[in-house]
């Protein structure tokens, strides 16, 4: 840090630069989101404040209560918004104006960078989910002045800056620092002015209003009174007949810093021997960051009105799309975060959470299935979780679970429909995972299934890999993978038209296998007659002591375990087999055989999505075999 008394330039950390850059240069819509951001952050300071006052009664010196008051000076061409809530030391201005602690904002910023340079809604829809609202200021503004004193303390700053790069920070006299709280100065840039017209922000605090739980008032001119514009009043202690669908939808966007509308509102108040309130919010679409390890099930949680934290773990992690607030009469004010969070009531509060939240879902993909099917196709990745996490929800789960299967490409299936569906003799629920659905679909290991019309459920989120080697069955039906170990579906009739692909294997057949088994025998455990396939001549799938090959995959991708050898399933009908093994008893020469049998291999390896054993050889046999072909004499 540079001198502070004479408020010598600081340099903004390299990524506050950048988004500032980005922020005056290309989010040119919406720009009406940074009253909200200022506001919002006044708040959280004076919540801050409430919180720390339970300790130190004596921090609290604005006998009026807590508020935000903004100040509007058309003809100065300024905004001011003024909190009394907890302030910032010096050190404290550096870290939260001068970098980003976020570590999701070089996300964001390539994010933004992808979306275009002009894409100005996309940006705005962005700034909330990184917290980084604060930098909003300099769409409006051509230099940002911040006075403030921390709370307890008798020193005051004040941190300017025109966002180009560099910012100041000096002492303030006692005189000229806030009494208490921040004071945020707008001096106002060309696109800012507008703002400052009478009624033009206290309109859009009044809209935005509804998830702000400290009022907020406005003056228009320096000397004028203030009038209120928004009470204050926490949503979520308010009668459900009293709210607007436009007042959740806010408290939405301000709660989850998206800009869409909520998927599903959830708000009640549990009676009994826990009293609390809850209001939820499953978003409209996914945010940025759902799959970041670090995220985890969050939700803000009050004490009697008192936001004791931003951040209590009151969700399982395959909850995390969820947006939360709870209020509870019942825990205690005067003990630490931590020790509220460790409580039984805490504990027991959680539990009926998660359960109101599942029951809901399932009564509402039995009352409204297009917004269930909406929900699921964001968040069934992330629910799924729950199916290998938390065994004693998997019966509730396997209600709610869509999937996609060889009947439907779309994720509608559920599991009764499945049962409801079982082909004569079928007693297995049978499933196929890998990276991708449409590659899925399309799989050789499913094709003999497809003959019998036995539905195959398409696996294709990291997470179901999981969750199905521990899963044990579901209407007494066990899952079973259509890529390890035998299929045992002969006995499953076949539909009307279909040839049966498994006709007993010739003696030239038997003997071409034992070849190829010998010549692959590095690369693959077993060389056997399939029962799987009908259009293919081949396929690859795990021995039956094995697990999936797809959870070795990804096991091996996390350093754990090996990777086991497969077993080639070949077709014994396939023309490209009966010829070669015709050849095979005929030939003296192997070389072609041999080329075909490892190009066989290699492309049940690609029809699974992986490469060529080795790609050098891959080459050279294929361009021998082509030539041999080619130079065959034409038929
Ligand atoms: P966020 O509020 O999402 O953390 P911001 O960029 O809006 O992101 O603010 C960064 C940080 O600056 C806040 O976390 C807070 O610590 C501090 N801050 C901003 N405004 C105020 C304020 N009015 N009073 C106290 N601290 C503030």
């Amino acid at each position: 840090m540079t001198d502070e008394k004479t408020g010598a330039p600081h340099a903004f950390q390299a990524d506050v630069a950048r988004l500032l850059h980005l922020m005056v240069h290309s989010i040119y819509s919406d720009r009406d989101i940074f009253i909200r951001e200022l506001v919002s952050n006044g708040a959280d300071a004076c919540e801050k404040l409430r919180y720390e006052a339970l300790t130190q009664p004596g921090l609290i010196f604005d006998e009026n209560g807590f508020a935000i008051r903004i100040t509007v000076d058309e003809d100065k061409h300024q905004i001011i918004v003024a909190d009394n809530g907890i302030g910032m030391n010096e050190a404290e201005l550096v870290s939260a104006l001068g970098t980003i602690a976020s570590s999701g904002t070089r996300a964001f910023l390539d994010k933004l960078v992808e979306g275009g340079n002009d894409d100005g809604a996309k940006g705005a829809e962005l700034i909330g989910q990184f917290g980084i609202g604060f930098y909003s200021s300099f769409m409006v503004a051509s230099k940002v002045t911040v006075e403030t004193r921390k709370a307890g303390t008798q020193e005051g700053f004040a941190w300017e800056s025109d966002g180009k790069g560099t910012y100041t920070i000096r002492a303030l006299s006692l005189e000229d620092a806030p009494a208490n709280g921040t004071r945020v100065i707008l001096h106002l840039n060309d696109d800012g002015r507008p703002y400052a017209a009478p009624g033009r922000l206290a309109q859009i605090v009044r809209e935005h209003s509804s998830a702000i739980a400290i009022p907020v008032d406005v003056i228009e001119k320096d000397g004028e009174e203030p009038y209120r514009v928004a009470e204050g009043s926490a949503l979520w202690t308010r009668a459900k007949s009293d709210i607007t669908p436009e007042e959740y939808t806010d408290c939405y966007r301000s709660l989850a810093g998206q800009l869409d509308e909520p998927a599903m509102t959830f708000h009640w108040r549990a009676e009994g021997r826990q009293e609390y309130s809850v209001l939820a919010f499953i978003p409209g679409s996914r945010p940025l960051d759902l799959f970041e390890p670090a995220r985890k099930g969050r939700g803000k949680l009050y004490v009697r009105r008192v936001l004791i934290t931003q951040d209590a773990d009151l969700l399982p992690g395959w909850l995390r799309f969820v947006r939360l607030i709870v209020d509870s009469s019942d825990l205690p004010l005067n003990v630490s975060r931590e020790m509220i969070q460790d409580s039984p009531v805490f504990a027991a509060i959680r539990k009926g959470i998660v359960n109101h939240v599942l029951q809901d879902l399932t009564k509402l993909a039995e009352n409204d299935l297009e917004t269930f099917q909406n929900i699921w196709a964001n968040f069934g990745a992330v629910l799924k979780e729950a199916l290998y996490e938390d065994p004693e929800r998997r019966d509730q789960l396997f209600k709610l679970v869509r999937f996609a299967s060889s009947k439907s490409s779309e994720q509608v299936r559920t599991l009764t429909d499945y049962i409801a569906d079982l082909r004569p003799n079928q007693t297995a629920i049978y499933f196929i995972t890998g990276d991708n659905h449409k590659r899925l679909e399309k799989s050789p290991q499913i094709e003999g299934f497809k003959s019998r019309g036995i539905e195959v459920l398409l696996l294709s989120d990291p997470v179901d890999a999981f969750w199905v080697s521990t899963a044990v069955g579901f209407d007494g039906k066990l899952f079973k993978s259509v890529t390890q170990g035998s299929a045992e579906i002969n006995n499953i009739p076949l539909l009307d038209g279909h040839k049966d692909p498994s006709h007993e294997t010739s003696r030239e057949v038997a003997a071409l296998l034992g070849y190829m088994k010998q010549t692959l025998s590095e690369s693959v455990d077993d060389v056997c007659a399939s029962e799987r396939l009908s259009e293919s001549a081949a396929c690859l799938v795990a021995p039956a002591h094995a697990r999936d090959r797809r959870l070795e995959h990804i096991l091996a991708q996390g350093g754990l375990g090996c990777i086991s050898k497969p077993v080639l399933e070949i077709n014994p009908s396939h023309p490209l087999i009966t010829a070669l093994a015709r050849r095979f008893s005929t030939s003296e020469d192997l070389s072609l055989i041999e080329d075909t049998a490892w190009l066989i291999h290699d492309e049940a390896r690609v029809a699974d999505g992986e490469p060529p054993v080795d790609a050098t050889q891959f080459i050279e046999r294929l361009t021998r075999v082509m030539t041999r072909a080619a130079q065959a004499p034409s038929q």
